[in-house]
C-alpha cells in the first residue's frame, strides 16, 4: 500500500491531519478512554472519538470522493477556502471537514496531569484579560451562551488573544468565519461532548475542562502563533 502523508501547517504543533491514500483517518489518542475521569466520563470520550469524530471523517471521504480533484488538497486549504469547495458538497465539507479539524485539534489539548500557561502566555493573557481567572470566567461565559451545538475559541488575532465561538462545526479557520484566527484552545460544548456526566448542566462540565486543559501544548501553540496572527 503507498502511503500519501499530506501535512498541515500544524504539522510541527502534531496536529496530524494526514490522510492515508488520500482518504482522511481518525488521529490516534495519546491516553486511554478514562484518562479524564471524573472530570469528563470513558463512555463519553470512547462515543465521542469512535463515533461522532469517525462518522465525520467517514463523511469528509464519501463528500471528496464526489470531487477527485480535491485530493492533494490538506483539511487546513478545505477549510480556509470552504467557499471556493464546490457547491454541491460545500456543506459537507463545512460540517464534516470542520468536525473533523475541530475533534483532532479538541483531543490534542486535552492532558490527564496538571500544566499551567507559560510565563508568555500568562503574560498575554493577563494583558488582555486582567488575570487568568478573569480569562476562565470569560470563557465560562462564552461557552454557556452559545446557543445550541458549536464551540468556543482562544484565538490569535492581530498579535492578540481573543475568545470567539462557532456555531455547529464551524470554526474560526473557515475563510467566511467572522472572526478570523489561529486556534490556540478550542472546547466543545455540542451535548454530546458532556450530556451523560453533566445532562443540562453545560456550566458544570466547562468548569470541569480547566482540570483536562494541556496548558503546555497551548502554550506551544501561542508561542508559534503570537508573531504570525
Ligand atoms: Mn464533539
Amino acid at each position: 500500500m503507498k502511503t500519501k502523508v499530506f501535512i498541515s501547517f500544524m504539522t510541527v504543533l502534531q496536529l496530524f491531519t494526514y490522510r492515508l491514500d488520500a482518504q482522511f483517518v481518525l488521529p490516534p489518542l495519546q491516553y486511554t478512554y478514562d484518562a479524564f475521569v471524573p472530570h469528563i466520563d470513558s463512555v463519553t470520550m470512547r462515543i465521542h472519538y469512535n463515533n461522532h469524530h469517525r462518522a465525520y471523517v467517514n463523511n469528509l471521504n464519501a463528500a471528496i470522493d464526489k470531487h477527485p480533484e480535491l485530493k492533494n488538497k490538506d483539511l487546513e486549504e478545505l477549510l480556509s477556502g470552504i467557499t471556493a469547495v464546490p457547491e454541491d458538497i460545500r456543506v459537507a465539507v463545512r460540517n464534516n471537514g470542520g468536525g473533523h479539524y475541530n475533534h483532532s485539534f479538541f483531543w490534542m489539548l486535552l492532558n490527564p496531569g496538571q500544566t499551567k500557561p507559560s510565563a508568555k502566555l500568562e503574560k498575554a493573557i493577563v494583558a488582555e484579560f486582567g488575570s487568568v481567572n478573569n480569562f476562565k470566567a470569560e470563557f465560562e461565559k462564552t461557552a454557556t451562551a452559545r446557543f445550541g451545538s458549536g464551540w468556543v475559541w482562544l484565538i490569535v488575532s492581530d498579535g492578540k488573544l481573543k475568545i470567539v465561538s462557532t456555531p455547529n462545526q464551524d470554526n474560526p479557520v473557515m475563510s467566511d468565519a467572522p472572526d478570523k484566527g489561529a486556534p490556540i484552545l478550542a472546547l466543545d460544548v455540542w451535548e454530546h461532548a458532556y450530556y451523560l456526566k453533566y445532562q443540562s448542566n453545560r456550566s458544570a462540565y466547562v468548569k470541569a475542562f480547566w482540570n483536562v486543559v494541556n496548558w503546555d501544548k497551548i502554550s506551544d501553540l501561542y508561542n508559534a502563533y503570537s508573531d504570525l496572527y
